[in-house]
């Protein structure tokens, strides 16, 4: 352990594991060999133990038993990744909070890089941008990039690809994530939501150490869901685009007979009728719905009670 008289600043390593007892020791092992070079810092290991049905949490209990810098909490069942990093970090101490994977796809080695860009060059958070997408399967790589447009598009928030939860942020920064209250989170629209200047460090993206990713085409449908919901209104527009569509269209349906019938060379038929009386009624209904929509959303985003603003700096 470093003497505590040349520490200044405390690095909270915050690691969410479910199911990871493969992957824990050799992230253990070489996290705390990258730690223990950086100077000037001290480091805690925050595990979150998120439900896991195999032997993470004996191994988490052994660990901190060795080193006290390791603590760990474990969840009841398992909550999912988002909620592991909320406990996490409300859990750190550390002046500068940093969230890795526990099966080193996060490299380590970026760690003095991140620290040096938080504490001495003046960024409020250093985030790791993992290049391209080799070996995570063609179909899942086309669709990570499908979604990181769309969603960038309709919540009007600059999420890019490759741009994950590994990043170190200082204090200001930890903290206002922590005060988004919402319960459905979604951690890459919140690091957005609450600013604060990010450098990018670029890295390759490696292959798990050992285990399987935990996330299945299901699992990643949803969370691509949550997403758009969470931090945009737009799926809201669709029935206000369809009712709109149809008044329009049984308006011009309406017109176009009206003018057949006055100038007599047409007429309208019963069914004719229904179709446009139908139409311009089920625009209605929907414009309603949209209307609907509108308050509850908004409804919706009193409830997460996101603060009104965030103060990064005072003079
Ligand atoms: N994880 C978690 N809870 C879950 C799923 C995953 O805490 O329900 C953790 C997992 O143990 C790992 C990290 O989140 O440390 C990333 O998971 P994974 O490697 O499976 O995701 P991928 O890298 O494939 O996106
Ligand atoms: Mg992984």
């Amino acid at each position: 352990m470093k003497p505590s008289n040349l520490t200044t600043d405390l690095i909270s390593v915050i690691v969410p594991c479910f199911n990871e007892e493969e992957s824990l020791p050799m992230f253990y092992e070489k996290t705390s060999e990258v730690l223990c070079s950086i100077e000037n810092a001290d480091y805690e290991f925050i595990f979150v133990d998120d439900g896991s049905t195999d032997k993470t949490a004996e191994y988490l209990k052994k660990l901190k038993r060795q080193d006290e810098r390791c603590r760990y909490i474990s969840f009841s069942r398992n909550f999912g990744k988002e909620a592991a990093m909320f406990a996490g970090l409300k859990e750190a101490k550390g002046d500068y909070c940093v969230i890795m994977d526990a099966d080193l796809q996060h490299p380590p080695t970026l760690l003095p890089y991140m620290y040096r860009a938080v504490s001495i060059e003046g960024w409020d958070c250093c985030g790791g941008k993992r290049k391209g997408r080799e070996g995570d399967g063609g179909l899942r790589a086309f669709l990570s990039r499908a979604f990181y447009r769309v969603s960038s598009r309709l919540t009007h928030m600059d999420m890019r690809d490759g741009q994950g939860d590994f990043r170190m942020m200082c204090r200001k920064m930890t903290d206002a994530i922590i005060n988004t209250g919402e319960y459905n989170r979604y951690m890459k629209g919140i690091f957005c939501f609450v600013g604060f200047r990010t450098k990018w460090l670029e890295f390759d993206n490696v292959e798990r150490t050992c285990g399987s990713t935990k996330w299945s085409f299901k699992s990643l449908f949803k969370y691509a869901a949550e997403g758009i919901i969470s931090f945009s209104s737009a799926p809201l527009r669709l029935p206000g685009l369809l009712g709109l569509t149809s008044i329009i269209a049984g308006l011009v349906f309406a017109m176009v007979k009206a003018i057949q019938l006055i100038s007599g060379t047409g007429q309208m038929s019963g069914t004719e009728l229904i179709i446009c009386v139908v139409m311009l009624l089920a625009g209605v209904q929907l414009i309603s719905i949209y209307i609907m929509g509108l308050y509850i959303y908004k409804d919706c985003l009193e409830s997460k009670k996101r603060p009104v603003y965030i103060i990064r700096e005072r003079g």
